[in-house]
């Protein structure tokens, strides 16, 4: 049986300089609070937190003081920053770069748009983390859109600025502007509602969905591992589960069956950008195990 591990899987760059920021903290003290998961991969936290990483939550972030605290690369809302000041808090800002300069964007955006008139969309999932810190740039006015369904918090009528969160995929943020060009057609009367939009998907997840397109087909079955909460995961794996049918999601190698690789010839493994690359050697090696 041929085993291939994607050379395109593993940790973005963003998730990989967190980690290594934290590691290097750790090396010179014994624990360290980081603010919500620093990758959503439990194995991944597993091995940090043996090493002392404290995950904490937002309520246990806001009783805090004195102290010093991560903040992963998702990126924070301006709130968590008034209240590491309050609470004399010492921040480790590990926000990717990708994200910041998001941030940012919509921060300008939001400053110089007609509050009465404009509307800030967000493609992406409602509640996640990186999602909240981007809505915290509009002081919580932007409008979160994940679902078709969700598109009826959009008024047609009046002019839209559509963003997306970076882990998105590109084919669903160009069926949804398609949706909303079509709304606005359809809705527009006498008024100019007009559409403006910036793909802002991070390169690193955009390019992904093709090369694991072409991975997947390579292979007579998929073993695509990642954290149950992965947003960026449930991307990757529905490209996975279109180009090859026998696709098979896992956290960790205990929930590798033996079943899932009977009678085929070529495994390909891969995984989300929080994935770490010693889980996707570890699913190879027990692979390994069956065949002798
Ligand atoms: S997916 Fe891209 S934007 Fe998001 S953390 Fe990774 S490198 Fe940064």
């Amino acid at each position: 049986m041929r085993i291939e591990i994607d050379k395109n899987a593993g940790f973005c760059f963003g998730v990989e300089k967190a980690i290594e920021r934290a590691e290097e903290e750790l090396r010179e003290n014994e624990s360290i609070y980081c603010l919500g998961e620093i990758v959503h991969n439990g194995e991944e936290i597993r091995r940090l937190e043996k090493k002392g990483l404290i995950t904490i939550s937002y309520d246990e972030y806001r009783k805090l003081k004195n102290v010093t605290v991560m903040l992963r690369a998702h990126g924070e809302p301006p709130e968590t920053y008034k209240i590491a000041r309050e609470n004399n808090i010492q921040l480790i800002d590990a926000t990717c770069p990708i994200v910041s300069r998001l941030q940012n964007r919509i921060k300008t955006r939001f400053n110089n748009i007609n509050k009465d008139q404009d509307q800030i969309v967000i493609f992406g999932k409602e509640g996640h983390a990186e999602i909240i810190g981007l809505e915290g740039q509009t002081r919580g006015q932007a409008i979160v859109i994940d679902e078709e369904d969700s598109l009826e918090k959009i008024d047609f009528t009046r002019p839209v600025f559509l963003y997306s969160q970076t882990t998105k995929s590109k084919k669903a943020f160009k069926a949804i502007k398609k949706k909303i060009e079509k709304k606005i057609k359809e809705t527009q009367l006498e008024n100019k509602a007009r559409l403006k939009f910036h793909q802002t998907i991070c390169g690193q997840v955009a390019n992904r969905e093709e090369n694991l397109q072409e991975f997947a087909k390579k292979h007579d079955v998929i073993l695509f591992a990642s954290g149950k909460n992965s947003s960026n995961g449930k991307v990757l794996f529905k490209v996975c589960k279109e180009a090859n049918p026998r696709s098979f999601f896992i956290s960790n190698v205990n929930e590798l069956k033996k079943s899932m690789t009977e009678n085929c010839s070529s495994v390909g493994i891969s995984g989300a950008t929080s994935t770490p690359s010693w889980l996707l050697k570890d699913i190879k090696n027990k692979l390994i195990s069956y065949t002798k």
